[in-house]
């Protein structure tokens, strides 16, 4: 995909903003990768049209293309359409026992997925874990189980010729309660295709058992069809989380992005071979970057936003010395702010400053409090910005009133103003190059 964006972008040089013709371009190219990594097309229009929204009208980064730039934005639109809410690796599995269900259809890799999850469970949160096979179908599921359960020092349930699963998922439930173990994991039986046997069987289990957690394991390779199967079991059998297996092969794992937008239920591992430690948990960068194919660019975009905003600030720097700090360099750092996550990452940039961020800190500077002050600035007319000292009890109201804020807020804001301005004129005075210098380390 990068190769074919550049090839198109190219031919465009000019720099500045995002055109809504460039944008279009450039997502033409970005629907087919979509397509290609199995993303199912209502899904990747969907998104397309998304990140055209996103797109147009941004400032292009200088030294980056637009094309580079779009596929940058295409890329931080796929990772917040993948990242679920919390934690992914984080079960429900208080209250032991703790009955985890995995379904999914035969062959995704619910089996080994449930070895892998058991010894993740034991050895990184140190629980006890028993596995119960319910697959009476297949002839030799169960030993599978025992097998994989004996080399990773798991507990399996034993084996009962003739029981059915119903009957199996209550001897775990009894021998889990008696056993002390903190989760018990039952591994279902699946079908080719799903179908009503299927479905039902696993009902009946979920309405004995009552999972905490309901895993459906869905085959990454499957592209489109996971998506239909991921609907079809929510819809039945009410699905808490997916794990897409077989992310080491070639596909593209465009059904994650499927499988998100359809369901909306988060993915919380990846299979990344056959081997039982070979379970992550998910990481919505790596599928993004996967999925486009792209993640040198995204590098690179990343690398040119960082470089620009060095620039800004040392601009801004050499306006301060000189004593020129307005109210649109205030408006800047406090949209720096923001962006860096509070007034830690700020300082780091502006040496000197630690004993104002602490006075700032303790008067409860907080994310809120610095979008209000910036509401503050943007209903300032440009003259006002350029000369805070026109700012007279009248226009105060007007300001205050603009942001729906009260004047109190606002001379708050003019004396912060001032007090930066004079730090910075006192910093100007110690000497202007040894401090910018300092600065842009
Ligand atoms: P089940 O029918 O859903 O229980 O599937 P199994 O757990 O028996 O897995 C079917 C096959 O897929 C086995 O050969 C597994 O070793 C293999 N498998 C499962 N997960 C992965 C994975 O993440 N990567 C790879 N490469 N193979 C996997
Ligand atoms: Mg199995």
């Amino acid at each position: 995909l990068s190769e074919r964006l550049s090839g198109v972008f190219d031919r465009l040089t000019k720099q500045g903003a995002l055109s809504e013709e460039d944008v279009k371009t450039a997502l033409r190219e970005v629907r087919v990768a979509l397509l290609e990594a199995d993303v199912s097309l209502p899904v990747a229009r969907d998104f397309v049209k998304k990140v055209q929204e996103q797109a147009t009208g941004q400032a292009v980064t200088k030294s980056v293309t637009p094309g580079q730039q779009v596929v940058k934005i295409v890329h931080d639109t796929l990772v917040d359409v993948l990242r679920g809410e919390g934690d992914p690796g984080a079960l429900k599995i208080d209250n032991p026992p703790a009955p985890i269900l995995m379904v999914g259809l035969q062959g995704s890799g619910k089996t080994t997925t449930t070895a892998k999850l058991a010894k993740r469970l034991k050895e990184r949160e140190g629980k006890r874990v028993l596995m119960a096979s319910l697959d009476t179908n297949r002839p030799a599921a169960m030993e599978q189980l025992a097998i994989l359960g004996s080399q990773i020092g798991v507990d399996t349930l034993p084996i009962v010729k003739g029981e059915d699963p119903v009957a199996i998922a209550k001897r775990a439930k009894t021998q889990a309660l008696l056993g002390g173990y903190d989760v018990y994991i039952l591994d279902t039986a699946g079908r080719l295709h799903i179908d009503e046997e299927l479905i039902q069987q696993a009902a009946q289990v979920r309405d004995v058992a009552q999972p905490r957690e309901t895993l459906l394991v869905v085959d990454g390779l499957t592209g489109q069809d996971a998506v239909n199967v991921a609907a079809e079991f929510d819809d039945k059998i009410g699905v808490t989380g997916v794990v897409l297996t077989r992310m080491d092969g070639d596909g593209r794992g465009g059904a994650a992005l499927s499988m998100r937008a359809v369901t909306g239920k988060p993915i919380r591992f990846v299979g990344l071979g056959e081997k039982t430690d070979a379970l992550e948990t998910f990481e919505p960068d790596r599928i993004a970057g996967r999925i486009l194919g792209m993640g040198d660019i995204v590098a690179l975009v990343e690398k040119a936003q960082e470089t620009i905003e060095a620039e800004q600030a040392e601009k801004m720097m050499r306006r301060m010395v000189k004593g020129q700090f307005n109210m649109n360099d205030l408006k800047m750092q406090l949209e720096q702010m923001l962006k860096m996550g509070g007034m830690e990452g700020m300082m780091s940039m502006m040496p000197g400053m630690g004993k104002m961020a602490k006075q700032v800190e303790e008067a409860g500077f907080d994310d809120k409090i610095i979008r209000r002050q910036i509401a503050l600035v943007q209903s300032m007319t440009k003259k006002e910005r350029a000369n805070p000292k026109l700012l007279q009890a009248s226009r105060k109201k007007r300001i205050a009133k603009g942001a729906g804020l009260d004047v109190s807020d606002l001379n708050k804001l003019l004396k912060m103003h001032r007090q930066m301005g004079d730090m910075m004129k006192k910093m100007g005075k110690m000497g202007k190059g040894k401090m910018l210098k300092q600065a842009m380390k």
